[in-house]
């Protein structure tokens, strides 16, 4: 936990720990297939309690972005088929008829409360393009702004495996950064997180808060998962990896539990709270966990202690080796030579120049920002120096 978290400080057992929900504003909840549907058909009654849920939350002036799996599942059986499909074509078949159905079965519970609700289709691609990027971000402020419900889903019509976020739970971790939404809630067929596999382990113990997704938190993730969605334990992993490295909040709770987000928000010692790490910037989020990296730059010791803790630029002295096909102004990550992600940034210059520089005259790499990253945190520093700058000094 890092130390201007005001949560490490002050409180200290997960019943007051819980108290800090009471101070959010905006929440982005996600929903899983197996929670509003039975892998064939949509749950009416769920669909009733999570927005009556959803409703109320609003109503005490938070502000709310869902985010819904469940197409697939509504759509499947409409096209005739027995069982849910497994190719490309027909799951995004299914998606096409199933989203409809699914929209239609929010906007129409919402209505009953007189909410207004949204809907927006994303594929990584929204995300990895920085002017679609800010776009979109305009779009779902606008939306708040005017008090209405943004209902997002990944555009599984388009979406193949180059574009695809791939899971509702990384995209919904996408989706707080982008908002910088201060908690997301997982709602899913688990209670929260464990020390081991619930269904498979005799007595695992549910586990209040998680500071810091350590070593041993990534081997109790184990590989859960349902046959009517994608996620399991590990993309909620990942997904409170991208939020609390970001400086905000993740709940992973049971689906079922009813008024489950009003409670939390209440403050009440339900499911799993992940702590905050320092909170970074919104171009800094985007830098570091927006959009894959497309190369790798392997640093000696000396460069990377320049950047995490000099907040000094790469020098070409310190680049070791050169991974990958990156084009300029394309995210690349730093590695130490022992393997360790330690930064990620943006490259001023493509691979094959990169690598014909190093090779033959006193080499440059600039980048207009990098994020750094030790092991499992990321911590944020700010790096922007000219041509120039380097050319002297190297
Ligand atoms: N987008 C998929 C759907 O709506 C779900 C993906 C997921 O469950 O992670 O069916």
């Amino acid at each position: 936990m890092n130390s201007s978290s005001p949560i490490a400080q002050k409180r200290c057992n997960p019943a007051e720990q819980r108290t800090c929900l009471r101070d959010v504003q905006r929440i982005v909840v996600k929903v899983g297939s197996s929670t509003i549907s039975d892998g064939a058909h949509l749950n009416e009654a769920a669909l009733d309690g999570l927005v009556h849920d959803l409703a109320l939350v609003k109503q005490n002036g938070v502000e709310v972005i869902l985010v819904t799996s469940g197409a697939i599942a509504a759509g499947w059986p409409q096209l005739g088929l027995k069982q849910r499909p497994n190719t490309l074509p027909h799951l995004q078949a299914a998606a096409a008829v199933g989203q409809i159905r699914l929209m239609a079965a929010y906007k129409d519970r919402f209505s009953n409360y007189g909410q207004r609700a949204a809907s927006m289709l994303l594929t990584r691609d929204d995300f990895s393009n920085r002017e679609r990027y800010t776009r979109m971000n305009d779009t779902m402020r606008a939306l708040l702004h005017f008090g209405v419900i943004p209902i997002i889903n990944e555009n599984d019509t388009v979406a193949v495996d180059e574009i695809k976020v791939g899971d509702n739970d990384t995209l919904s971790a996408y989706v707080t950064n982008l908002a910088q939404a201060q908690l997301l809630v997982i709602l899913s067929d688990q209670t929260g997180f464990y020390t081991a596999d619930p269904r498979h382990a005799p007595n695992p113990e549910l586990i209040h808060t998680v500071t810091t997704i350590s070593d041993e938190i990534w081997q109790a993730a184990g590989a859960a998962g349902t046959t009517s969605g994608t996620g399991g334990m590990v993309t909620k992993l990942r997904a409170a990896e991208i939020v609390t490295n970001s400086g905000e909040m993740m709940v992973m709770a049971h689906g079922q539990e009813p008024l489950v987000v009003t409670r939390l928000l209440k403050g009440e010692l339900l499911g799993t709270l992940f702590l905050p790490q320092s909170r970074i910037s919104g171009r800094k989020r985007w830098i570091a966990y927006s959009r894959p990296p497309k190369g790798r730059l392997i640093v000696d010791n000396g460069a990377r202690d320049a950047l995490v803790q000099g907040g000094k630029s790469l020098l070409p002295a310190g680049i070791r080796r050169v991974e990958g096909n990156f084009d300029y102004s394309d995210t690349v990550s730093c590695f130490t030579e022992n393997g360790v992600e330690f930064a990620r940034g943006l490259v001023n210059y493509n691979a094959v120049i990169l690598r014909n520089t190093l090779a033959n005259i006193p080499k440059i790499l600039k980048k207009s920002s990098v994020t750094a990253i030790t092991t499992k945190s990321y911590i944020a520093i700010t790096w922007s120096c000219s041509i120039d700058a380097v050319l002297s000094t190297v």
